[in-house]
């Protein structure tokens, strides 16, 4: 059963395993016409598990339902043998579909994790998102919460940084420019018209998240010194002695 994954889980936690940096970061960027699209250009295709197999689950989900008596259920009778094998083929059906996506996830976030040393994503809703009915079903396809887990989890294994960061405007702005850049979900190509940037709408996208990311990582030593953060000294550092104190008290 799909149960074992969260035992294992439970039980890798401090299991870390010593790699070499790979001196790659990434951001990525979690979609609807792609799994996943990194700065790079690089694109993961969705594989669409679910609505691939919609049909026979369909198909597997009205033979239960036919063979269903809603009177035996009234007198407390239990239903037809036939019934509850078709109640089994459905759910082995569903448990087939569901285990194709684990494993791809678990794939995709693997070979992510071994090639970056950091991993810059969305940190979505999603259930949210979910309740969107059009977008629900490829949401729910795309299986990016198990993803994410399998992301966070290999990346404490394997040592690499995982940064979940707020998905906001990420693919309105200009990862060029920083300038809003309005445009609607039909609208595969960014085109700034400030700076004339050009680029693909999710790559754009998994630009902004990367940078999101790298300016919410990696200042771990900033208050190390005190209550002054570093930058801070720094810009007194570079105004003249005068201001100096004026700063300080500022801040
Ligand atoms: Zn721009």
């Amino acid at each position: 059963m799909s149960r074992g994954y969260y035992a294992q889980f439970a039980i890798d936690i401090d299991l870390k395993v010593e790699t070499q940096p790979t001196g790659q970061i990434v951001g990525i960027d979690l979609g609807l016409k792609y799994f996943i699209a990194d700065n790079k250009g690089n694109v993961e295709q969705s594989p669409q598990f679910y609505r691939k197999s919609e049909k026979q689950l369909n198909r597997a989900n009205r033979k239960k339902s036919k063979k269903y008596d809603a009177k035996k259920k009234k007198a407390k009778q239990p239903q037809s043998t036939n019934y509850y094998k078709a109640r089994e083929r459905y759910a082995r059906k569903h448990l087939r579909v569901s285990r194709q996506r684990k494993e791809y996830c678990k794939r995709v976030a693997h070979s992510v994790i071994q090639s970056n040393d950091l991993v810059a994503y969305e940190d979505l809703n999603v259930k949210g998102l979910v309740r969107h009915r059009h977008l629900a079903k490829s949401i729910s396809d795309a299986g990016w919460s198990t993803f994410r887990s399998w992301l966070e989890y290999l990346g404490h294994k394997y040592g690499s940084v995982t940064v979940a960061v707020p998905p906001h405007n990420t693919s309105q702005n200009c990862s060029n420019c920083g300038e809003k850049v309005k445009k609607s979900l039909s609208t595969r190509t960014h085109v700034c018209p400030h700076c004339g940037f050009v680029e693909d709408r999710d790559v754009n996208a998994a630009i902004n998240i990367l940078k999101r990311g790298l300016s919410t990582v990696g200042h771990t030593g900033t208050y190390a010194w005190g209550d002054l953060p570093s930058w801070a000294v720094g810009a007194s550092l570079l105004s003249n002695g005068e201001s100096m104190n004026q700063e300080s008290q500022c801040l």
